[in-house]
């Protein structure tokens, strides 16, 4: 690679590790990453200088004697907000400034309704970014729900918002910001988000079980897409038996069961009075999980066994509310999965449940696609926007 793109590559390995610490010493920056702490140093210093990184004051204080002097620390830009951040989602649209640190401090935020007409979404937008009040934003982070192209901001298919779909909305949201625009579909973005604090070449299999259930796939650190613009989409994946009609046009996806409103239906289908989504999640808390559930837990199993025996991953993490209430979720998923995926014959499958943090990951393809973007070295050997997250 050309020494250009080489330096780009270890500018982003030291970004990376500063996303997830508050602040970080030159010695400490050389330890993590291998490099030299004069490498180390000639780096901080470019990145001084761009204003990506700060000087941190003080920085974590150790007992005992100082020798010598004191070490400098550093820690991603966080004085003034860099990003304006536009999650898009099915009820509500949330608008936030963010520094180049990414989540930390007092964020500005603001919110709006999401509406069913572009003209009022694109004039809701406009009135909720004046009131972050940022100045000359580097970019716009926008995260979407559906099958979205990133890289030709476009979304193809958005069974909950279909005014969303081309490219209108993305041409809405540029009229109302004058920033380059990073499309992150929302699933990827909080497996991006998981990334910030795992290891630097972990491999996992994200599912979001949400208003749909969707997935992501990492591989050696890198967050992988397909040919198509979409990838991971276990939620229309036909369960057998199954006669529910998707959003999608097909009949009997998974996302008819495991979805909120897939669940609501099987419970009242197995006797519950209709009381939304909030109380089923309580009613299902602390208690042995209904046979139904059970159930449709089996065929997520298989489905996300079917996903991992194809990428040759033998983790996968999982998202949503309904996990955070009930812990039995997770564990009878993982015994599913581990008694279908190949994996579960030689070793074990490990199924963990992890937080959405879509803002850190979208703080972090801001890094990638933007701050630190990939050089025309990297793009060459296809390094490019596709395959760094
Ligand atoms: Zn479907």
């Amino acid at each position: 690679m050309h020494p250009s793109g080489l330096r780009r590559v270890t500018e982003r390995r030291v970004a990376h590790l500063l996303l997830r610490s508050a602040s970080l010493s030159r010695v400490q920056l050389a330890r993590q990453t291998g490099l030299s702490v004069a490498a180390v140093g000639k780096i901080t210093v470019s990145l001084l200088g761009a204003g990506v990184v700060e000087r941190i004051a003080g920085g974590p204080t150790r007992p005992g004697p100082m020798l010598g002097r004191p070490a400098e620390y550093f820690g991603l830009a966080r004085r003034r907000p860099r990003h304006v951040v536009v999650e898009l989602g099915v009820n509500k649209t949330q608008v936030a400034a963010l520094p180049v640190a990414g989540p930390v401090g007092d964020i500005r935020t603001a919110g709006f309704s999401t509406t069913q007409n572009l003209d009022e979404f694109e004039r809701r937008l406009t009135n909720g970014v004046a009131t972050l009040n940022i100045a000359r934003p580097l970019a716009v982070l926008v995260s979407v729900p559906g099958i979205v192209d990133e890289s030709e901001r476009r979304v193809l298919y958005s069974p909950n918002l279909h005014w969303t779909e081309g490219t209108r909305l993305f041409e809405a949201i540029a009229r109302a910001i004058d920033a380059p625009l990073v499309v992150v579909q929302e699933i990827r973005a909080l497996a991006l988000g998981y990334l910030v604090h795992a290891e630097p070449r972990d491999s996992f299999l994200w599912v979001d079980i949400g208003d749909g259930v969707g997935g992501a796939l990492v591989i050696d650190g890198r967050l992988q897409s397909g040919t198509l613009p979409f990838a991971c989409e276990i939620g229309h994946t036909p369960v057998s038996g199954n006669r529910r009609a998707c959003g999608c046009g097909g009949v009997g996806c998974l996302e008819t069961l495991l979805g909120r409103k897939g669940l609501l239906r099987s419970a009242q289908r197995n006797g519950r009075k209709s009381r939304g989504w909030g109380r089923l999640v309580s009613e299902l808390a602390g208690k042995p999980l209904p046979a139904w559930l059970r159930a449709t837990l089996a065929e997520a199993g298989r489905v996300i066994a079917g996903a991992i025996n194809t990428a040759g991953v033998s983790k996968v993490v999982v998202s949503g509310d309904l996990l955070e209430r009930s812990p039995e979720v997770i564990e009878h998923l993982a015994k599913s999965i581990n008694a279908l995926a190949l994996w579960g014959r030689f070793g074990s499958v490990r199924v963990e449940s992890a937080p959405r943090e879509r803002l850190l990951g979208l703080a972090r393809a801001a890094l990638d696609r933007v701050v630190l973007a990939p050089t025309a070295a990297e793009e060459a050997i296809g390094l490019g926007n596709r395959g760094t997250g």
